[in-house]
């Protein structure tokens, strides 16, 4: 069975890179079913960024991206934007830590503003180092991520986290730092799901699954929120490093043929999109291709 027409079928974290297969591996997600991406910003530059320029020229090169995509293929794209998390590894060692850490905020500070224009819609990724690094550096990381909920809170905007794969407990911990600067758990997105949590044990908190076909059967007949991503990086270098780009549509197509699967994609394409983000997302009829 088809897709249903007028369903909207999105992957909710994607990275592309102008030096990548950007626009192609887009054709490839809309050839497979795909309407609507969530593209995340990254570091398009061999260096961190050391100063708010940087951090513009960044965050320009996504929202840039964004409207080629739109522009060539009629595929939705919207920008989230942040400056990463071990970004203040490399900026400290330049600038000196305290100086990286304001620049940081202040790049954060960045990305509310042009969520409040409408030029992005979430902040993201942001969180903690998934490696050990030094105590301060930790710190200081730690920090910044308390700032992340804050421009959220202010913005009234979700928040996409980047961590370890969290139970229960982990999810908790999320939902009480969210609460403890008066951010709604129901607006903090853990991105890079990779197991499965009953909506009772996540506090609140949303999980944005890859798209795993095992997984994708587990999470399936959750009532939600809930998203499904591939976290696709666009990059040559490590090919299958993740999901590919079509992965989404295809693992939607095997749901919608299964008896009432149309129904449930209802869940992460559109239900769940309206309670975090607020708005529905809706198919154009377009051409391109
Ligand atoms: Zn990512």
């Amino acid at each position: 069975m088809p897709l249903p027409r007028g369903l909207p079928v999105v992957d909710h974290h994607c990275h592309l890179s102008p030096t990548g297969e950007g626009v192609a591996a887009v054709r490839r997600f809309r050839s497979a079913g795909g309407t609507h991406l969530f593209l995340t910003t990254q570091n398009y530059e061999p260096t961190v960024p050391r100063s708010l320029e940087d951090y513009v020229r960044q965050y320009e090169t996504t929202e840039r991206l964004a409207k080629q995509i739109m522009d060539e293929t009629g595929v939705e794209v919207y920008s989230v934007i942040a400056p990463y998390p071990v970004d203040l590894i490399g900026a400290g060692e330049a600038l000196g830590l305290p100086v990286a850490l304001e620049l940081h905020r202040a790049a954060l500070d960045l990305a509310g503003t042009w969520v409040r224009e409408h030029r992005a819609v979430a902040l993201g990724e942001v969180g903690r180092a998934h490696f050990p690094v030094p105590a301060e550096v930790a710190e200081s990381i730690d920090e910044a991520f308390r700032h992340a909920f804050e421009v959220a809170r202010d913005v009234g905007c979700p928040l996409v986290v980047h961590s370890a794969d969290l139970d229960s407990n982990g999810f908790r911990e999320l939902s009480e730092r969210a609460r403890e600067v008066g951010l709604p758990p129901e607006r903090v997105v853990k991105h890079f799901a990779r197991s499965r949590l009953p909506p009772g044990e996540r506090s609140g908190i949303v999980p944005s699954y890859l798209a795993r076909r095992e997984l994708v059967r587990q999470v399936q007949d959750d009532p939600g929120p809930w998203f499904f991503e591939t976290d696709f990086l666009d990059d040559p270098a490590r090919p299958g490093a993740v999901l590919d780009l079509a992965t989404v549509p295809r693992r939607a197509l095997a749901v919608s043929s299964e008896p009432g699967g149309a129904d449930r994609l209802f869940v992460p394409f559109v239900e769940s999109i309206e309670k975090v983000y607020g708005w529905r997302p809706e198919v154009r009829d377009v051409g391109g291709s």
